[in-house]
């Protein structure tokens, strides 16, 4: 493993962590970053602790095909998620998990979000479906979230939260802000009469154009 790459991960998964929990995304010790190092090797924050007063080092360094980590802190408990995440999507460098309000709410009616907002379809690739319901930090949750993910940058967990995950973890946490306003979007919308979801072929547009052609060169 690269030191310096793991270094650097470690740094960025403790700052985006901390602006996670400042952005009301998770309560608590809830929620859980990680960036991949390399391709056996990931850095992820730890199990239980307050976002508040955590330091890079503290950052575990987990292997992905045995789950070993180095130091004392333990692991998050999704540790497994992430890992089969990485390992199933090559392109993935970053991902996030947050309990978020709207998010967790349409999770609980286990109801896949269509593709209702421009901004969720450029960011995260169309709708959002449900994982299926397991057990946190069980190999069945993994294996839910990778399917629920499947040509996607972010899904709902049911009656747990959310997941995304981009080619960088900046753009990942961009990627839970938008499934949470999807969410929060989907929910008002169901008051005045339910929304009318983009079409497919205005989704897979929009989807290549924010890829390839959107912003600055
Ligand atoms: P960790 O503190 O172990 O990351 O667990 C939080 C969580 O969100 C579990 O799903
Ligand atoms: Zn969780």
């Amino acid at each position: 493993m690269d030191r310096e790459k793991a270094k650097a991960a470690q740094a960025e998964v403790c700052k985006t962590a901390l602006e996670m929990y400042r952005s009301g995304l998770v309560a608590g010790t809830w929620g859980n970053i990680s960036a991949r190092i390399d391709d056996t090797y990931m850095a992820i924050t730890p199990s239980g602790m307050d976002y508040e007063g955590l330091s890079a080092d503290q950052m575990c360094i987990v292997n992905m095909d045995t789950l070993e980590y180095e130091g004392n802190l333990k692991p998050s408990i999704e540790a497994i998620v992430h890992a089969a995440i990485f390992k199933n999507r090559p392109e993935v460098n970053g991902i996030m998990h947050t309990h978020s309000t709207y998010a967790l709410t349409v999770a609980t009616a286990r109801k896949e979000i269509p593709s209702i907002c421009e901004d969720q379809v450029q960011i995260l690739g169309g709708s959002i479906r449900v994982a299926e319901y397991a057990i946190p930090g069980t190999k069945e949750m993994a294996e839910a979230c990778v399917k629920a993910l499947e040509g996607r940058q972010g899904a709902l967990i049911a009656n747990h939260g959310a997941i995304s995950c981009d080619v960088t973890l900046a753009k990942a946490f961009i990627g839970s802000q938008i499934i949470e306003k999807a969410a929060m979007v989907y929910i008002n919308s169901m008051a005045i009469g339910g929304p009318v979801p983009i079409s497919q072929e205005d989704v897979d547009f929009f989807a290549d154009f924010f890829r390839n052609k959107y912003g600055q060169k």
